[in-house]
C-alpha cells in the first residue's frame, strides 16, 4: 500500500466558470488558473502523483505549456490514473475536501463523485468529497480563494 497528498488553491474572481470534481457549478465568480482551474481535481491529482513518488501536477502539466491552456482538468486526471496503472498500481481510493465559503457545494458532490470516479475508472465507492467552510476566516473565509486537499491509497496490482 502506497498513500500520497495533495493541496491545492485558487483565487476566485468575476468571469470564469467555477468547475469542481470535474462539474460545474452555477456561481457569480469562478476560479483562475492556465487550465480550468479545478483545484478538486488539481488536488486528487497531486495525492494519486504522490502516493506513486512520481512527482506534481506542475512537472507533468506546467502552466507554461500552451496546450494546457482552458483544458479540462479531467484530462489530468484520467491521464495520472494511466500513468500510475503503467507503473504497476491500482487506486484504492480517495478521499477529500474541499474549503469554499460559499457557494453550498453539497447538492453537486454526489455528481463530483460520479465524474471523477468514472474519470479514474474506478467504482464511485473508491471516491469521497467532502465540503466545508473557513468559518469566514482567512481569504478562504472572504471569498477570495478556494482550496483542496486529498488524499489517496495505492496498491499493487
Ligand atoms: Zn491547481
Amino acid at each position: 500500500m502506497r498513500v500520497g497528498i495533495g493541496y491545492d488553491v485558487h483565487r476566485l474572481v468575476s468571469d470564469r466558470r467555477l468547475i469542481l470534481g470535474g462539474v460545474e457549478i452555477p456561481y457569480h465568480l469562478g476560479l483562475l488558473g492556465h487550465s480550468d482551474a479545478d483545484v478538486l481535481t488539481h488536488a486528487i491529482v497531486d495525492a494519486i502523483l504522490g502516493a506513486a513518488a512520481l512527482g506534481d501536477i506542475g512537472t507533468h502539466f506546467p502552466d507554461t505549456d500552451d496546450r494546457y491552456e482552458g483544458i479540462d482538468s479531467l484530462i489530468f486526471l484520467s491521464d495520472v490514473a494511466a500513468k500510475v496503472k503503467q507503473c504497476g498500481y491500482r487506486i484504492e481510493n480517495v478521499d477529500s475536501t474541499v474549503i469554499a465559503q460559499s457557494p453550498k457545494l453539497v447538492p453537486y458532490i454526489s455528481e463530483m463523485r460520479a465524474e471523477l470516479a468514472k474519470t479514474l475508472n474506478v467504482d464511485v465507492e473508491q471516491i469521497n468529497v467532502k465540503a466545508t467552510t473557513a468559518e469566514e476566516l482567512g481569504v478562504v473565509g472572504e471569498g477570495k480563494a478556494i482550496v483542496a486537499h486529498a488524499i489517496a491509497c495505492l496498491s499493487r496490482l
